[in-house]
């Protein structure tokens, strides 16, 4: 399928090659079509066409599987109108391999999920995972949790995992580093990065029908960030992912180096903002420009009993509701609040992880709706005033808004009322 991007004007100086660079792009299995870009943030709403069906913009991707699915099937992750999903390369590479999920016909296959699949490049784990790793300019080695054999995640190894996962979009291996870390290590490992960019770009054997998203990184320092950036969207990439945050650092330098990254991508490649899940920060980094976003938060919560609702969070097992035959959330279509009260489910809870299962389903059916509704703000041209709905419904009152979010929306023209 042929790139078919909009010609926008570069957004800054950075992109003053673009033009070489549009030239010079081969086909990809990916276009994106902006639908409706909001006048007065950064916010829009775009079409993204992948090789399994298109994707509305923007996106909560939930993690489909884990080696093993935890807590919903893709039946009813379809059913809930997923578009996109998750799989993760270290666990589905170790187990039950390569190999075999090619045989399966890729994981698509092998899931049997006909929608479009992530695959991330397995680093990310293997550094967060795995005690014994160790990061060399070859890639990432380390001890396998099953055997104990030392193995190497390269950069072409990841890629060739990835192939035969037959993933829509893959990621670049990239040298990750936490990010409250600070100093010489984190120049390296952006610079670092961009090299383990160039060798995945060259390892993919199927650009015709995977998509390869650089990931930029630079920890919290915005001349290094804009020198990835600088960096990688010189090279023909598909999509662009912003990494390195959501570890731990403070909200303050997380918008910052969110809107920065913004501020140099190009208009029309997708930007995806690795592990960002809580519903503010959804609808905040909307505002800030980015269209793909995906946490295991929704689902780990799920599993302590935690249900999101646009007030925030409903904990079923607290003995308010041990009587309480309303569902979930009222307003909510899914089909836990169309068949279980908040009663039922906190007496499953006591002894059945079938409880888990059933306010799994709810939030992520909560973060596909909340996105649903942010698209249609943007396309209608009302983003600004849902922000506003949304946070007096979130919080108690607007002196408890959070003050990054404020902060971060002023920077895009919105004042919280
Ligand atoms: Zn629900």
């Amino acid at each position: 399928m042929a790139s078919t991007i909009e010609r926008g004007a570069p957004p800054n100086a950075l992109g003053s090659n673009m033009s070489l660079k549009k030239a010079l792009s081969a086909a990809s299995p990916l276009s994106l079509r902006i639908v409706a870009e909001c006048p007065v943030t950064k916010a829009r709403a775009c079409d993204l066409i992948l090789p399994h069906a298109a994707v509305s913009t923007p996106v909560f991707m939930p993690v489909g599987t884990q080696g093993t699915l935890k807590g919903i099937t893709v039946d009813q992750l379809e059913g809930l109108g997923c578009q996109i999903c998750l799989g993760n390369t270290y666990h589905l590479g170790m187990r039950p391999g390569p190999d075999l999920i090619e045989k399966a016909s890729g994981l698509h296959g092998f899931m049997n999920w006909k929608k479009n699949l992530l695959t991330d490049s397995g680093g990310f784990q293997m550094v967060s995972l795995v005690e014994l790793s160790e990061v060399t300019e070859d890639g990432v080695k380390f001890k396998s949790p099953y055997d104990g054999k030392e193995i190497l995640l390269s950069p072409e190894k990841s890629i060739s995992i990835q192939n035969s996962l037959g993933s829509d979009i893959m990621m670049q291996l990239d040298d990750v580093v936490s990010s409250t870390v600070t100093g010489p290590r984190v120049e390296e490992a952006m610079h670092r990065s961009i090299r383990w960019l160039d060798r995945c770009i060259a390892a993919n054997k199927n650009p015709d029908r995977q998509n390869l998203f650089a990931i930029i990184q630079g920890g919290l320092n915005a001349e290094l960030r804009k020198k990835c950036l600088e960096e990688m969207t010189q090279r023909d990439v598909p999509g662009f992912a912003i990494g390195g945050l959501s570890g731990g650092e403070e909200k303050d330098d997380f918008w910052r180096m969110v809107t920065l990254s913004t501020d140099h991508l190009p208009r029309e490649k997708p930007r995806y903002l690795m592990g960002v899940g809580y519903a503010v920060d959804l609808v905040v980094c909307v505002a800030l420009g980015c269209d793909m976003f995906d946490c295991v938060f929704p689902t780990r919560t799920a599993r302590f009993g935690s249900a999101l609702v646009p007030w925030g969070s409903l904990q079923v097992k607290h003995k308010q509701y041990a009587k309480d035959l309303q569902p979930i959330d009222p307003d909510c279509h899914c089909p836990t609040c169309r068949r279980h009260s908040r009663a039922y489910l906190h007496a499953l809870f006591k002894n059945d992880t079938a409880a888990m299962h059933h306010i799994t389903i709810h939030n992520i059916s909560y973060q596909l709706t909340l996105m649903r509704s942010v698209r249609q703000s943007i396309v209608e041209k009302r983003f600004p005033e849902f922000i506003q709905a949304f946070m007096k419904r979130m919080f108690p009152s607007p002196d408890q808004y959070p003050s990054w979010a404020v902060d971060a929306l002023t920077s895009v023209n919105i004042k919280l009322e």
